[in-house]
């Protein structure tokens, strides 16, 4: 059965029950050969890695549901970064840049993700990363901090927590007394909703990776970057050296950004496409 995209059809066959049994879908595709000029690569390559992950203990069977939830944001947006987005890295590097203790939390998805871009963006900031798992356990801790030290990050924080974030049951409030915990600039890939507002509660400058501009992290932060994690990283990564080269600059891009209007012209940009889509 050859199953076809928006652009013609797939260039490889695959059973009926690909639409049903995730896990076979990702074993057989990664026994094919999938060409980086296929409309759906790096869609492709993401949920291969998340599964490679998952196998591995990084990733747990919800992590993938999230990044589906994620994708069909990122559908609705073009798949590519819009302009409102643009303006949210900006602000964000310009938050990080201002920051006096900032922090890089990392999950099992962003990891699996985006562990080489959120180690160099860290180094380029000299913020911390600390591990922080919505699932935890101390061995996938573990695992998410051996693989961002793989990718070349110094001390990884979050493996053995001594502090809680108030307001949070349990686990979840888990964090780390030199990380989270006392930062002032707290960037949060894929958050979930009440952890980021625990931290806002806490007075931190919650910044957010967002593809779902709907989400409670999206409407809570101080400032959500509705786009897909490995371009947002990349896109707060390229803002950084002009916001570091002038604090002017990088003080009056916070002060003139308002998430909300950032978060409306999102929908502005989904109305649009889903508008020119009609027609
Ligand atoms: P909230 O609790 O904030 O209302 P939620 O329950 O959807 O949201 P999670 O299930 O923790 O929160 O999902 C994380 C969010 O991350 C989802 O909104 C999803 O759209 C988004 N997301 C998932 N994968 C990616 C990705 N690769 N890039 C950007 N965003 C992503």
């Amino acid at each position: 059965m050859i199953i076809s995209s928006e652009s013609g059809p797939l260039p490889f066959s695959v059973e009926p029950s690909f639409f049903m049994q995730s896990a076979i879908l990702i074993t057989e595709l990664r026994s094919l050969d999938v060409p980086r000029s296929h409309p759906r690569y790096r869609s492709l390559l993401a949920r291969e890695k998340l599964a490679d992950a998952a196998k591995k203990g990084l990733v747990v069977p919800q992590g993938l549901i999230a990044q589906g939830r994620g994708e069909a944001f990122d559908y609705l947006l073009g798949e590519k970064t819009t302009p409102p987005a643009m303006k949210a890295e900006r602000a964000a590097a310009a938050y990080l840049v201002l920051a006096g203790h900032p922090v890089i939390s990392v999950n099992g998805n962003v990891a699996a993700l985006a562990a080489r871009d959120v180690v160099k963006l860290a180094k380029s900031l000299r913020a911390r990363i600390e591990v922080n798992l919505f699932y935890r356990t101390g061995t996938r801790a573990g695992k998410v901090a051996g693989l961002l030290s793989s990718a070349g990050a110094g001390e990884v924080l979050g493996t053995r927590p001594d502090a809680r974030i108030p307001g949070l049951d349990s686990k979840r409030a888990l964090c780390s007394r030199e990380g989270i915990f006392s930062a002032d600039v707290v960037l949060v890939p894929l958050e979930d909703g009440d952890r980021t507002e625990a931290l806002v509660k806490m007075g931190k400058i919650v910044l957010a990776i967002d593809l779902n501009p709907m989400s409670r992290t999206a409407l809570a932060a101080n400032v959500t970057v509705v786009d897909e994690l490995t371009r947002a990283i990349a896109g707060v990564a390229r803002f950084v050296p002009a916001m570091r080269r002038d604090r002017a600059v990088a003080e009056r891009v916070v002060r003139s950004f308002d998430n909300r209007e950032n978060l409306e012209e999102v929908y502005e940009c989904m109305h649009a496409r889903l508008r020119k889509l009609r027609h």
